[in-house]
């Protein structure tokens, strides 16, 4: 199934300042997590997020498809916060 999530603009503690970044939080279960950067491949990120850690999202789509399939080819090639 599908499934909204609340994307919310927060700041994130960095190393000797403060980061931009989202809470995107699964309408579903209230899950939330946070990521780097506030553009769409964060957001893109933080819903692929959510499919893995949701404990109802073993086969949720969370925002866009397409979106989803370019978090994956990006969590495929390694990217690293
Ligand atoms: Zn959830």
């Amino acid at each position: 199934m599908r499934v909204d999530v609340d994307v919310t603009e927060i700041e994130l503690e960095g190393d000797h300042t403060t980061i931009p970044g989202l809470a995107v939080e699964c309408s579903r279960c209230g899950h939330v997590v946070e990521v780097y950067g506030t553009s769409g491949a964060s957001e893109r990120r933080g819903c692929a997020m959510l499919r893995e850690d949701c404990p109802y999202g073993e086969s949720n789509f969370y925002g866009d498809e397409a979106g989803l399939a370019q978090c994956k080819a990006e969590r495929d090639s390694r990217w690293r916060w």
